[in-house]
């Protein structure tokens, strides 16, 4: 049986660096529809020799190919640096194939793309509490609370901080030039005592810094300055659920998850980087049959047809605004409850 679009003779292109052009692609996508599924292949493996045991770095800097900003990422949540180098590899051995093929990497650059441009909205506002349980009594944020989203993660958990800087203490507590005057001294959220809590002072803190009450402030109760300079304030997780948008304030906190939404140019049209995309085109260009799944077992190519038609043919670019992370809420057990606060 004579095995996909020949091997040999792919190869041998490849090696005079042949470029695959329209035509080609298309009769080859066609070719790959048409045939039938292998019963036996020969697997050969990707070469894949980019460094997977990097040292987990604590930030990612990146400095934008286009414009030469350096975007600094506070955090490497996502592997960042890993995965870029991965996908830069990816699209080199790619293009060594013959495919006309780029990685699209501004938007990783804060300056390139904006927040808003990748869909990523700059406010947040609770917009539902838990109903009951254990959830709701540890639940420390109200309706409209404005807050600030510094990390998101795929388990559907957001870490958010206040929006504003102004938090309330009980005049009680704090003298007029901001010393507190009792220990366990509560600073809340809001001039209430319901409000959220979002620190406890003892007498030796330094002072906090005064700021005006508002028009509307309730007597008794003293606006400050929070959290007071220095002191870190990671926030509180909350399930993504309970928040209107699923935001990040990229002033403190650039968005990891710009790093999902790096996008292979091939042929002038964007595609949004899957995870398989480099072994599945691997494989249909050098014309395999079957690709090794993420188990060691081997599929059929012909599997990933609807892929690499969306891949290889021409149409519409993908949006740069999608769907903003994957903040799916798979549990929603009230053991899973995990509103904390450390700061
Ligand atoms: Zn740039």
């Amino acid at each position: 049986m004579k095995i996909g679009v020949g091997i040999a003779a792919l190869s041998a292109l490849a090696a005079e660096g042949k470029d695959f052009d329209r035509a080609e692609l298309n009769a080859m996508l066609d070719k790959l529809a048409a045939s039938p599924e292998p019963k036996s292949a020969i697997l050969m493996m990707m070469a894949t020799c980019y460094v997977r045991a990097m040292p987990r770095p604590v930030g990612f800097e990146y400095v934008c190919k286009k414009c030469g900003t350096h975007t600094v990422y506070p955090k490497n949540e996502k592997q960042m640096a890993n995965v870029l180098a991965r996908r830069r590899d990816e699209a080199a051995s790619l293009k060594a194939l013959g495919l006309d093929i780029a990685l699209d990497e501004t938007v990783l650059c804060q300056k390139c793309k904006s927040a808003e441009e990748l869909g990523l909205p700059t406010a947040g506002t609770i917009v539902k509490r838990p109903d009951k349980g254990s959830e709701a009594e540890k639940f420390a944020w109200h309706i409209g609370d404005k807050v600030r989203i510094t990390e998101a993660y795929d388990s559907g958990w957001c870490r958010v901080l206040p929006a504003s800087s102004n938090a309330w203490v009980s005049a009680e507590y704090i003298s007029e030039k901001g010393n507190i005057l009792g220990d366990g001294v509560r600073i809340r959220l809001a001039p209430s005592l319901d409000a959220t809590v979002l620190g406890s002072l003892y007498k030796a803190h330094p002072p906090l810094k005064l700021l005006p009450a508002r028009p509307d402030d309730p007597v008794g109760w003293v606006c400050v300055e929070w959290p007071p300079k220095g002191r870190p304030c990671w926030g509180y997780s909350v399930r993504s659920r309970f928040l209107g948008d699923l935001s990040y304030d990229e002033k403190d906190f650039v968005a990891p998850c710009r790093i999902d939404k790096l996008a292979w140019i091939i042929n002038g049209k964007r595609v949004v980087v899957n995870d398989d995309d480099a072994k599945i085109l691997k494989a249909f260009l050098t014309g395999e049959k079957t690709i090794e799944d993420r188990f060691g077992g081997k599929t059929s190519l012909k599997g990933e047809l609807r892929r690499l038609r969306k891949l290889l043919e021409p149409g519409e670019s993908d949006p740069l605004i999608g769907p903003v992370d994957t903040v799916e809420d798979v549990v929603d057990t009230v053991e899973d409850v995990k509103v904390e606060v450390d700061i």
